[in-house]
């Protein structure tokens, strides 16, 4: 049987056995043969380059030297012995140093042979040396697989101390590539690899492990990146497929008096041409028949709310209910209270539930929902609870969706015997190839245009030395009327840390502007969302006049008189994180400002986010770059979608490879949809085998 060979479990190596094996599963999830051929090198050593002893760079690479030892020298006691031994080429010496093996290797040392010594040099007491180096004889019996091109494989701590390092790794990896049954079976049509001129899968698995060019290696490494890109498109628009033609979705066929009493008589501004584009493409989704599944997306404060409430009276005129989550109780009371009032004068009934919803309250809603007098529920993962349940639940509007798990959402669908139409609303700007590979089965419209009349903030890069002026301008701020935010990083790894310094910060604060002139408040992670709740809505009441706080501000809260941010260390956040805060404020009609203080040092890394943040308020083009500097595990949102763990492709290096394998995905669904033309068999098959593996990941990204 084909394939049985990739699926041996790995136990079964030579050199591996079931103790060592338990030690792979738990540190690189390898189980199978083919799951360790997977394990791709993340770099490559060429091993036909000699570098001169003088020539030695001190910058932590890898490198080889070719020399004679001169010198073999042991020191220490028994268990703490070590060997030493210089070596010298025409142009330096350096020494060869091993703390483990002492013995062993003291007999293997022959002074006034030439060895090729591989390995990384550092510098200790003015002195290079190689710690543990690879040694050998020039001329030694070529190997089967070229090794002239060397694959470094990540290790860890606990891999390394169970021999698989990255040279024990490789061993084993050579041993399956060498064996009699090893076949790597095709996975891509002729057709495709024709066209794209790709290299056979066999092929391109021999030479990512054991290049025998650096052009193959090359060709090898696109083959693999377009693999893993190409069915991760493929299965994205296959879902895609599957929910917009075998499930029906309800159809909202028109729009009536509630959809035109609004527009025409209770709406205050003109809408701007970004909200008109997007609402039209959601009537078309929503009168289609099939079930919409839209990501909106719109940086802070362009107007999503309004977008949202057009399309649940839609559904309300069509007899349906809607229904709008947000991340916590704040956002959804604020939903409540601004849509509550946009739809004032209109016979439409609006309810909130929220984890505080008294019981009492919570009967009444739950008839009405049931008998369908209830229109539009507005509320927290509350909304979610199994006794909560619609007459004739028709949209789902999700708000903020990054914070919200896959499996919350995944339990909203089940609210009615026909999915209803999802709408999920985010104003984390997600870079297009991102967006691509994450929510390839969704739809995306995006409002790229704010409300008119709304003035930039004014971005500041100000140093901790002249945090003076700073205060200055807080007093002259407040002294106006307006209100202040101070906003210090919390960060998991050092919380408690962070917990001090924000706790010493609101000291200094204090200190600053004291009671009773000025009145501040404080939000951290730590409080309980009850205590957050209340400080916040003292700070939207004007109660207190500078609000401390840690990043919990960032999702959107809507406080229009505070037109001033403060970030303390801002050196510490990241961009996108950045970004989201500095939405908080120029919500009102006066000049808002965004202060971002750091330490007079700063990472190149650092002053770039930071040029980034006074340059632009684009959240496209600060997502770009934050993608750039930090790498796309990072963003927001990305980690809990199993996507992202990419074996060899970089959606940030590979975007043109991504958009191949895009396109080539797209024609092959576009022609054959069930992929059951005999040609595709061998897609279909391989596709199955990969859902297989990502059975628990539903129906949406
Ligand atoms: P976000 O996209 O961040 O959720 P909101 O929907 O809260 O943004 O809108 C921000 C503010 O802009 C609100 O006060 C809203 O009433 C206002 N707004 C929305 N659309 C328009 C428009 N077309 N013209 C003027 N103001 C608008
Ligand atoms: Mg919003």
């Amino acid at each position: 049987m084909p394939g049985s060979f990739l699926e041996t479990p790995v136990e079964y190596l030579k050199g591996v056995g079931p103790a060592r094996a338990e030690i792979l599963k738990a540190e690189l999830q390898i189980f199978t043969f083919g799951e360790l051929l997977s394990f791709f090198p993340y770099r490559y050593i060429d091993r036909s380059k000699i570098v001169k002893i003088s020539e030695i760079k001190d910058d932590g690479s890898y490198i080889q030297i070719r020399g004679k030892i001169v010198n073999v020298l042991s020191t220490g006691a028994l268990h703490s012995k070590r060997v030493i031994a210089t070596v010298t080429d025409s142009s330096g010496e350096l020494d060869l140093i091993w703390f483990q093996g002492a013995k062993w290797i003291i007999d293997k040392l022959k002074t006034g042979t030439e060895y090729i010594i591989f390995g990384k040099p550092s510098w200790f007491k003015g002195r290079l040396n190689i710690a543990h180096p690879e040694l050998e004889i020039p001329g030694d019996q070529p190997v089967p697989l070229s090794e002239i091109i060397r694959p470094l494989y990540n290790s860890t701590e606990k891999l390394k101390s169970k021999r698989f390092d990255s040279k024990g790794i490789s061993k084993l990896i050579k041993t399956l590539l060498l064996s009699e049954k090893f076949h790597m079976p095709e996975n891509l049509t002729p057709g495709i690899i024709s066209e794209l001129k790709l290299i056979d899968r066999q092929v391109a698995f021999v030479n990512i492990h054991f290049p025998a060019s650096h052009e193959i290696l090359a060709r090898s490494r696109a083959r693999l990146k377009f693999e893993e890109l190409f069915y991760i498109q493929l299965r994205l628009l296959r879902q895609k497929f599957i929910r917009v033609n075998k499930q029906s979705g309800l159809t909202f066929a028109s729009v009536g008096k509630n959809v035109n009493d609004f527009y025409h008589h209770h709406l205050q501004f003109e809408m701007t041409n970004a909200q008109k584009r997007v609402i039209k493409d959601i009537r078309s989704d929503l009168g289609s028949g099939k079930q919409m599944n839209r990501l909106l997306q719109g940086d802070v404060g362009s107007g999503k709310t309004l977008v949202a409430l057009m399309t649940m009276l839609i559904a309300l005129d069509n007899n349906f209910q809607a229904c709008m989550m947000a991340p916590t109780e704040i956002l959804a009371n604020q939903h409540f209270q601004n849509i509550s009032r946009m739809l004032s004068g209109l016979d439409v009934t609006i309810k909130l539930l929220t984890g505080s919803t008294k019981q009492s309250d919570r009967k009444e809603i739950s008839e009405g929902l049931q008998n369908g007098t209830v229109n539009i529920l507005i509320g927290t993962h509350a909304l979610i609870e199994e006794n909560v349940r619609f007459n004739n639940l028709g949209l789902v509007v999700i708000d903020e969706q990054h914070r919200f798990g896959v499996a919350q959402r995944a339990r909203l669908w089940e609210k009615n015997v026909i999915t209803p139409h999802i709408l999920v609303m985010t104003a984390t700007p997600i870079p297009r190839t991102l967006a691509m590979t994450l929510y390839g089965d969704l739809d995306i419209s995006v409002i790229d245009e704010m409300p008119p009349g709304r003035k930039p903030v004014v971005t500041r890069h100000v140093f901790e030395s002249k945090r003076g002026q700073v205060f200055d301008f807080i007093r002259q701020t407040i002294g106006q009327l307006n209100q202040v935010y101070i906003v210090y990083p919390l960060i998991k790894e050092s919380e408690t840390l962070d917990l001090k310094n924000l706790l010493e910060g609101y000291e200094i604060i204090k200190s600053q502007f004291p009671d009773p002139a000025y009145s501040i408040g404080m939000v951290h992670g730590k409080m309980k969302q009850k205590e957050k709740d209340r400080e916040m809505t003292r700070f939207l009441n004007r109660e207190t006049q500078i609000m401390v706080a840690t990043t919990v501000i960032e999702v959107g809260v809507d406080i229009p008189n505070a037109s001033v941010m403060v970030i303390e260390n801002a050196e510490r956040f990241g961009l996108s994180q950045l970004h989201q805060l500095r939405g908080r404020v120029g919500r009102g009609s006066d000049q808002a400002y965004c202060i971002l203080m750091t330490g007079d040092k700063l990472t190149n890394d650092a002053r770039k986010r930071i040029q980034t943040m006074v340059r632009t308020h684009d959240g496209f083009e600060i997502a770009e770059t934050d993608l750039k500097l930090r790498g796309p595990g990072d963003m927001e949102g990305t980690q809990q979608s199993g996507l992202l763990n990419l074996k060899i492709a970089d959606i940030v290096r590979d975007e043109k490879i991504l958009k191949y394998a895009r396109n080539m995905a797209v024609a092959i669904i576009k022609d054959d949809p069930e992929l059951e033309k005999p040609e595709n068999s061998i897609l279909a098959r391989h596709l199955i085998h990969i859902n297989k593996s990502m059975e628990n990941w539903g129906l949406i990204s």
